[in-house]
């Protein structure tokens, strides 16, 4: 299969943690006789300096042309006294609404080698499986800039929605769920906010449509405290964008590390962005201390969600298995009896895994 995919590396440890996916997709491609093609664009801080502006519209261009489009992270202290149009984070924003991305899917499943690495219980944490379906593109980090303003005596940000995006997100929810565990909790504010009283509404009226789910609500709060009290209770969750935001960066702890968790983003037409959800953790930028996994897991979400390839995205995620299996790790993990490496090390063990499948079961075919 051939596919082009657009490299947004940004600021900080992006760019460490795209060299990793893009060896992981190499070591893909030729594993499997594909044929990926790659593009990289400036996004955030980087294109700040390089164009003027967090995001180029060569780079929105490019990224609309994609089959897939893998982003590494933006920001940093350098750009953080910019005017709030010019921030890197606007690029991040900026690209998720040109390609429609509403659909934001961060699965958190605990890993049996990292159990121990957690610093919740590990009897707590071991039966963790759950999906975040975070909307993406509206809710209070997308209010109207006409009604958003800081005049220094007073701020004011907004959170509207309207139905048909609820819709969408919820639909989503209910589809993912089918193929999971088929339970749904809906996260929202309903005792106090206008937009959750809606957002109960349309899951109430969607239910209906899966008969096969079940579904409850929850406040965002409670769910708050029941993901570090009993996180395998969860299949799917899903939320307004800011709570998804705060609560998926909550559950990176049932994981060991935030350089775990991976995440893709969605549109209408399955057209995809993937990025691992960390930020660009400038306090370990440059020193090729990044732990790459989140990213490689990002690129497994890719194979199977924008190009059907289960078989492929299978294979990374084994890889990453048994590399960790090995006890090898970055410096954010802490395990008892583990070999720590640099992110750069870690990324070529789970690469020399890929193609090590490949030569075994060429072995394996001679032998036929
Ligand atoms: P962060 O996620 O960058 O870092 C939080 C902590 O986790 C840091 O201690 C960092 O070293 C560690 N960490 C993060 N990713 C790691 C990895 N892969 N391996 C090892 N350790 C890792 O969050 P922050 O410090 O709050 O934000 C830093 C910058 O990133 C800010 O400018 C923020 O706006 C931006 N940000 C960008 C995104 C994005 O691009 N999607 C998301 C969140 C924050």
């Amino acid at each position: 299969m051939e596919k082009h995919i657009v490299l947004l590396p940004g600021d900080g440890i992006g760019p460490e943690v795209t060299k990793a996916a893009k060896n992981v997709l190499e070591a893909i491609a030729d594993r499997y006789q594909h044929s990926f093609t790659f593009e990289s664009h400036d996004i955030g801080g980087t294109a700040i300096d390089q164009h003027g502006t967090p995001l180029p519209d060569d780079t929105v261009k490019a990224a609309k042309k994609a089959d897939a489009v893998f982003l590494g992270a933006v920001g940093g202290p350098k750009w953080d006294k910019l005017p709030g149009h010019l921030r890197p984070e606007k690029g991040l924003l900026g690209i998720r609404k040109q390609l429609g991305l509403f659909a934001n899917l961060r699965p958190v499943k605990a890993f049996q080698q990292l159990l121990h690495a957690s610093p919740l219980k590990e009897e707590v944490v071991k039966e963790s499986d759950l999906l975040i379906v975070r909307e993406l593109t509206g809710g209070l980090y997308f209010g109207q800039p006409s009604e958003r303003r800081n005049d220094g005596k007073e701020v004011v940000d907004t959170l509207a929605y309207e139905r048909r995006e609820i819709e969408r997100i919820v639909d989503q929810a209910f589809q993912s769920a089918r193929v999971r565990k088929k339970r749904v909790t809906s996260v929202d504010k309903a005792n106090v906010l206008e937009s959750s009283r809606m957002w109960r509404e349309v899951v109430e009226e969607k239910k209906a449509e899966y008969p096969d789910v079940t579904v409850e609500h929850m406040l965002v709060d409670a769910a708050a405290m029941k993901l570090v009290t009993n996180p395998a209770y969860f299949d799917v969750l899903v939320t307004e964008n800011m709570f998804g935001d705060i609560l998926s960066d909550e559950a990176s702890v049932l994981t060991g590390s935030l350089g775990m968790l991976p995440s893709a983003s969605l549109n209408e037409k399955g057209v995809g962005l993937y990025e691992p959800v960390h930020g660009s953790a400038p306090d370990i930028a440059g020193q090729d201390k990044a732990n790459p996994l989140a990213s490689i897991l990002s690129v497994a979400m890719m194979l199977k969600h924008s190009f059907g390839m289960e078989e492929e995205a299978e294979q990374v995620e084994t890889a990453v298995q048994e590399v960790l299996g090995e006890g090898y790790h970055t410096q954010d993990i802490h395990l008892f009896k583990g070999k720590q490496v640099s992110g750069s090390e870690l990324a070529a063990k789970v690469v020399d895994q890929i193609r090590a499948s490949d030569t075994t079961e060429n072995i394996m075919r001679c032998y036929v």
